[in-house]
């Protein structure tokens, strides 16, 4: 019997993960809350559910992809919820990034009913999403992530049990902060090289194969240098991420000085009018302080 799987959620990274598993061969109902979005993933063979709770009334697996804690509790536990749909041995995949305590509240009330759940969040932005390569990071019991690991791994590249429930979670807040603090290396260091008047495109095409290469500066400061800041990931999303990264470490008493001070330039820039853009547009936090701009060719 084919898996039916219920999908949440079909915004930048909902929408590609979804159309995924449908080329996988899985059958798909899916919801959200933007009618053109539903439309787009019916028209690509999936069916359409009017709630969260209709979704979970037809599948066995239930996944999320959502922007924060309180869409998937409102969502996952709220009236006509997933909670209220799903039969006794479901699973749901929560693959939003959220607060790890979120994620540990909500297992708790599913767990009453006797449903399962995964927090299960990913890396990768838009790109690995369309081509089926994400990093995912789950937590939850090892049984249950060896059972829908191959549900997963249609979305993805890799596909790592980090440990217990909100452990997916912990680990993408580590990424979050990572990514974050290397956006504002990057911008800090290509205002520096403008300033100084030698070209930021040469400054990154020669320092690309060395120890200061990464990942992130691979795929944002070309956007930078292009000007183009079309998310992508908004920074709303990683001020949401990095809000959530440090109530945690309050919480467990890490400290975060680096992770603090990048915040505070990314509410800057949100009081600037540019919560929606990507957040490589860090950098225009810089080059509003410098009085500068960095682009190709400057
Ligand atoms: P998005 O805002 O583009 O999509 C969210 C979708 O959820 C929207 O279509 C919205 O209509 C829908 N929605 C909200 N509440 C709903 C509800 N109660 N019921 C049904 N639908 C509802 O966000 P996104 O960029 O796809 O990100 C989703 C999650 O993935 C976030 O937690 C984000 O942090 C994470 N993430 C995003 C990226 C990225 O590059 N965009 C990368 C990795 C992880």
């Amino acid at each position: 019997m084919i898996m039916k799987i219920g999908f949440i959620g079909l915004g930048i990274m909902g929408k590609p993960m979804s159309k995924n598993l449908l080329k996988e061969g899985y059958e798909l109902v899916v919801n959200d809350n933007k009618a053109e979005a539903v439309a787009e993933l019916v028209a690509a063979g999936a069916t359409a559910a009017a709630n969260a709770k209709e979704v979970a009334q037809q599948a066995d697996v239930i996944i999320t992809m959502l922007p924060n804690s309180p869409h998937v509790k409102a969502a996952v536990l709220g009236e006509n919820g997933v909670i209220e749909g799903a039969k006794a041995g479901a699973v749901v995949i929560d693959m939003s990034s959220i607060a790890p305590l979120a994620s540990r509240e909500i297992y708790e009330e599913l767990a009453k009913k006797g449903i399962e759940m995964l927090d299960a969040p990913v890396s990768g932005g838009e790109p690995k999403a369309i081509d089926g390569t994400l990093s995912v990071m789950v937590g939850g019991k090892k049984a249950v992530f060896d059972q829908y690991f191959d549900v997963m791994k249609a979305m993805a590249g890799s596909v790592v049990y980090t440990g217990g429930i909100g452990a997916g979670n912990v680990t993408k807040l580590a990424n979050q902060v990572i990514v974050a603090l290397n956006i504002a290396a990057m911008s800090e260091a290509l205002v520096l090289a403008t300033k100084a008047g030698v070209d930021p495109e040469l400054v990154y095409q020669a320092i690309r194969g060395g120890l200061a290469g990464s990942t992130v500066l691979d795929a944002k400061a070309p956007m930078v240098l292009s000007r183009n800041f079309k998310p992508g990931f908004r920074i709303e999303l990683h001020i949401k991420d990095l809000a959530n990264a440090l109530d945690t470490s309050h919480g467990v008493g890490a400290h975060l000085p680096l992770t603090a001070a990048v915040m505070e330039m990314m509410q800057n820039l949100k009081a600037d009018g540019f919560a929606a853009e990507d957040h490589s547009a860090l950098a225009r936090y810089y080059e509003k302080v410098a009085n500068a701009e960095v682009k190709s060719g400057s």
